[in-house]
């Protein structure tokens, strides 16, 4: 799902482009893309070859990664990671679950991040994985020639929060400024210009080399909504192999069990290699171990055809989640090299009815389609092209006392989402509350953008901290916000509908996202310091309350004066900058109050508060409790 964003001021002038880049950082085979002279290419190695092999080498000497770390893969299995994408944002319960005979030993398996032990020492996924953007980014900058702005990197589109964090880890690691994580299956609607169109359902068929995806997205209005995913994480061009391979023992009367590893490599590699080869001719030869034969295309297409059936079935599954027929599809795109093989798009086209899109190369579509968003977000395009996102890009929250921002949704999220977060009252008594909608990243109401104002009238009179106030946040699939309080126990409500996103400029989020970086530290501690003092001041307007309603019947003149005294050198306190001193005081101020609230409650004082009303409203409190 996507909101669109126009892009302010002109095409800047050539020699003035800001350089980015669309990365595809794939399980197998990862690319580089940028736009470069209006038409978005992948950028080659210096041998000239486009696909890095997504595989990193660590030797005793060095680091390897791509080609080089993939001849290796065979001779040191344990050193040379493949497939680390599987992986990432993922804890050992999953890894375990992915069933896979992995030939790596992961370390601190007690639950958290798993590590791989090398020869290296413990490699996170995270550094795995920014190993190969490394690769990337330095092949960029030397094809390129300057310093990088930054990159859009692809994520399949059923990637949760903690795979696109991963991510994104593995990109600042590498020294790369992330502009947005892109789903995949959106961004090869994009290198076709889908998004340009009218409206439509899209269907993207993703084979590649170990995983299936199929996504059907739907396009209204510029945005696109992902109306469904699924797929097989362990279906693709290596099962191909796999076929082809047993295929060529059985011709070649040899036993499998009878081959060492780097045999059984060779005979992968050579597997593939007719795999590959069948894509532009009818029949291949093969040679293995002293063997050689034919292969046709016939016996090709009827050993992959059980394959080919799964994705089949994925797919019809994926209509049917979305509520749709095959027939309601106007587009088929074509994503990964496995779709090369004609077999596979024969029986795409007779499921969909129609011919699957297949003029940009299927192995560079995704790459080509981050390349052309990370062109726009660079600020590179004139006003009149929209920016599709398909997440938040700034986290939403509202305003709590002191002037802080709480973050209810944060930046990142995909969207449709909504998120829900409870608050309470600052004060007895409180009837109404104000909601300010905020957007940014600063922990300060003050530095982050204003959406809406609105108010929560008619709350019934309770002491602070006892109404429940949960204001849920919703994103819809056109990029509309709406914010909704209600109180829990009245069941009294207001709400708000907001267009988040619309009319802020690439440049501000940019900023703004700069500004929450460089201000971390100082924004933490001016947090810590206007939560301190709420508290103190949460304290002293309940001690000085309850000293008005009964101080006079439950205290004796002594203790009441004490208590007041205390209150006032606590509000004294408060106006230091010393959040420690703070937090001491008010601790103070709340033992010496606990013998007086404790009588308040013995004489049922509680009950007589709910007569009371306050009528100007208040902010709202800052004891949230949790979703
Ligand atoms: P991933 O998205 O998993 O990183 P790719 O999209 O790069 O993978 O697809 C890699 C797979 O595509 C490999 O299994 C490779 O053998 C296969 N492939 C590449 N070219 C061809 C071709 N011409 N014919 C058939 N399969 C191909
Ligand atoms: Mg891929």
């Amino acid at each position: 799902m996507l909101l669109q964003i126009s892009e302010p001021g002109l095409s800047p002038a050539p020699h003035q482009r800001k350089l980015a880049i669309g990365i595809d950082l794939g399980t197998t085979n990862s690319l580089v893309a940028s736009v470069r002279s209006g038409t978005a290419e992948t950028l080659p190695d210096a041998s000239g070859e486009h696909i890095l092999p997504s595989v990193v080498h660590y030797g005793t000497q060095c680091t390897l990664t791509g080609t080089d770390a993939r001849r290796l893969a065979a001779e040191d299995p344990l050193n040379t990671i493949i497939s680390v994408k599987r992986f990432m944002g993922r804890g050992v319960e999953d890894i375990r679950a992915l069933g896979d005979v992995l030939p790596y030993r992961f370390t601190r398996t007690d639950g958290g991040m798993p590590f791989i032990e090398t020869v290296q020492g413990e490699k996170s996924p995270v550094q795995v994985s920014a190993e190969i953007l490394r690769a990337l980014r330095g092949r960029a900058e030397e094809t390129l020639g300057g310093d990088l702005l930054g990159a859009v990197i692809t994520v399949p589109a059923y990637f949760d929060d903690a795979q696109r964090q991963a991510t994104k880890d593995a990109a600042r690691l590498a020294g790369l400024e992330v502009l947005r994580l892109l789903n995949e299956p959106t961004a090869a609607a994009v290198a076709y210009g889908l998004d340009q169109g009218g409206e439509g359902t899209i269907a993207v068929y993703d084979l590649g080399g170990g995983t299936f995806d199929i996504s059907i997205l739907r396009l209204r209005r510029g945005v696109f909504e992902v109306l469904a995913t699924g797929g097989n994480t362990a279906l693709g061009g290596d099962d191909f192999d796999q076929m082809v391979a047993g295929w060529i023992l059985e011709q070649a009367g040899l036993d499998i069990k009878a081959l060492d590893p780097e045999q059984y490599r060779k005979l992968l590699d050579a597997a593939c290699a007719a795999k590959e080869a069948l894509t532009d001719s009818d029949t291949v030869s093969i040679n293995f171990d002293g063997w050689s034969g034919e292969i046709t295309k016939t016996i090709f297409d009827s050993l992959v055809d059980p394959l080919i059936d799964r994705t089949i079935k994925s797919v019809k599954k994926s209509l049917r989640d979305a509520k749709l027929k095959a027939a309601d599809i106007n587009e088929v795109v074509m994503v990964g090299g496995s779709t090369r093989v004609p077999r596979v798009r024969e029986r795409v086209a007779d499921l969909i009815g129609k011919q699957p899109l297949t003029d940009i190369d299927p192995d560079r579509v995704v790459a080509i389609g981050a390349a052309l968003q990370a062109d726009i977000l660079a600020g590179n395009k004139p006003a009149d092209e929209m920016l599709l996102l398909d997440v938040i890009p700034l986290s939403l929250g509202l305003e709590t006392m002191g002037g802080l921002m709480e973050k209810v949704i944060h930046r990142n999220t995909t969207i449709p989402v909504a998120r829900a977060q409870e608050f309470t009252t600052f004060k007895d008594g409180q009837t109404a509350m104000a909601i300010h909608v905020l957007q940014g990243e600063r922990e300060l109401v003050d530095v982050n953008r204003s959406l809406a104002r609105f108010v929560l009238r008619g709350i019934p009179p309770m002491p602070a901290g006892m109404a429940r106030i949960r204001v849920t946040f919703q994103v819809d699939a056109d990029g509309l916000l709406s914010v909704s309080a209600r109180e829990e126990s009245s069941g009294v409500a207001a709400s708000i509908e907001i267009k988040p996103s619309y009319g802020l400029e690439e440049s501000e989020i940019t900023e703004m996202l700069q500004a929450s970086y460089t201000f971390a530290k100082e924004d933490k501690e001016a947090r810590n310091l206007l939560e301190r003092r709420v508290e103190a001041e949460r304290i002293i307007e309940a001690v000085q309350n309850a000293l008005a309603i009964d101080g006079d019947i439950l205290l004796s003149p002594e203790e009441r004066a004490e208590l007041a005294e205390q209150a006032r050198h606590l509000a004294e306190t408060t106006k230091s900058h010393d959040a420690d001193l703070i937090a001491k005081t008010t601790e103070e101020v709340a033992k010496a109050s606990e013998v007086f609230a404790a009588r308040r409650m013995n004489a049922g004082i509680r009950a007589a508060l709910s007569g009371q009303a306050v009528d100007a409203f208040e902010a709202l409190g800052a004891d949230k409790t949790e979703k």
